[in-house]
């Protein structure tokens, strides 16, 4: 079985192991991504406050060796769905089963005055550029701001207010700032009330102001214009910029209202052995990680039954966690289940703790080892 995966992210990788661990050189695994190296998405909050450099949190492609895999270094510039054809700026190949994991793509060009006048921290060159910036931060208003209406990891925005605070009170200018953080939901975290309740009761405690129900429309003459016209004044502004599906994949014709749509216990799309996991998808669940890990493994299982001649065994349960930096070196963590009680999540929530950061650092590392042997 020649399958094609398109995108080395959460996605990406975990399919591609869970193929080659189960069926070695009998499958035929074609990986295909633009980037020479992987970055865990919460990696890019260390890099903005200086705790760790951009190349000690690089995951590089080159490492994987696993059978029945061969990794390209290329950039897909063509999508065919119905003949599973994929076309890259070096060659074309056609595979029987196609998966695409191409993730979101930022567009901050689609909020005016945010590429001259602000930042962001959602890509590494961004991440880098903060924590060049961040020490001249010596005091006046800051803003973390969100400009889309969908966006990767809902509790970074949260996380970064956090972790500012942290960081100024660190340096002593704490009472010289103001930190704002504006989301467009009416919480921080809407499926988890206790998890929101926690943000909201830690927000109050460290001074930190809460927008809800707003999107950052522009940057304007100093200030954070929201959709409704008001204006927030910054002296530093912290982005989260408009996420959208790769351009190779709008010009496929596979997504509707933005995404890739798919049947939320297979992850197929309306195209025959054509599948999508992560967050190119919109199938109910965050754009987060282990979501996106947690549908690859139900696709991988799907194809390894298929190899096997067996039934497929599971189906995605949309469940998932999400860890939750607080500051002070305390990591928190949410469980929710989206598809147990149909139209409404369930969520535990695992309040701040060191043992907690302790798990999230373990969880990098099993990663780390399993889809690049790293150690
Ligand atoms: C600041 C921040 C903090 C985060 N914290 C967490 C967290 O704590 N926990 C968590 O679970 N998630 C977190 N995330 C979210 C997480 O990183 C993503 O949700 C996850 O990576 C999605 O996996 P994916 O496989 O769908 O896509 P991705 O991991 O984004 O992978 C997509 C891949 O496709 C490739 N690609 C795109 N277009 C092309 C093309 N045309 N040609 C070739 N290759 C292409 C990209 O290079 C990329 O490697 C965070 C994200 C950010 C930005």
């Amino acid at each position: 079985m020649r399958v094609l995966v398109l995108g080395a992210g959460f996605g990406g990788l975990e399919l591609s192991s869970r193929l080659s661990e189960a069926l070695g050189d009998d499958v035929d695994v074609t990986l295909i991504d633009q980037a020479d190296s992987f970055v865990f998405g919460f990696a890019k909050l260390d890099v903005m406050f200086g705790k760790r450099e951009p190349d000690a949190v690089r995951l590089h492609y080159s490492d994987i060796a696993k059978p029945g895999v061969r990794f390209l270094r290329e950039a897909i510039t063509a999508i065919d769905p119905v003949g599973k054809r994929v076309t890259t700026d070096r060659d074309s190949y056609e595979a029987d089963v196609l998966v695409v994991a191409l993730g979101a793509d930022l567009d901050p060009g689609a909020t005016p005055g945010l590429l001259e006048r602000g930042n962001e921290y959602y890509t590494v060159p961004g991440a880098e550029r903060l924590r060049d910036v961040l020490p001249s931060f010596e005091g006046g208003s800051a803003i973390v701001g969100v400009c889309g209406d969908t966006f990767k990891c809902p509790p970074a925005p949260s996380e970064a207010a956090l972790l500012l605070d942290g960081y100024l009170r660190d340096r002593g200018r704490r009472d010289a700032a103001q930190i704002q953080l504006v989301i467009p939901f009416g919480k921080p975290i809407p499926p988890s009330p206790e998890t929101s309740a926690a943000l909201l009761e830690a927000f109050s405690e460290r001074g930190i102001e809460f927008v809800p129900n707003h999107r950052v429309a522009a940057l304007k003459d100093g200030a954070a214009v929201l959709d409704d016209g008001r204006r927030l004044p910054y002296d530093l502004f912290l982005g989260i910029p408009v996420h959208r599906v790769p351009a190779v994949v709008e010009a496929s014709g596979m997504t509707e209202h933005g995404w890739i749509p798919v049947d939320p216990g297979t992850l197929q799309t309306r195209f025959p052995d054509v599948y999508a996991v992560g967050d190119v998808t919109s199938v109910g669940t965050p754009k987060a990680g282990m979501f996106a890990e947690g549908a690859a493994v139900v696709v991988a299982d799907e194809l390894i039954a298929r190899a096997r001649g067996q039934e497929s065994p599971l189906r995605y349960d949309g469940k998932g966690a999400c860890y939750i930096e607080f500051g002070a070196d305390e990591v928190a963590r949410v469980d929710v289940d989206f598809f147990s009680t149909p139209g409404r999540p369930t969520s535990t929530w695992v309040p701040p703790s060191i043992h907690t950061a302790e798990e999230k650092a373990a969880f990098s590392r099993s990663r780390s080892a399993r889809w690049f042997g790293a150690s």
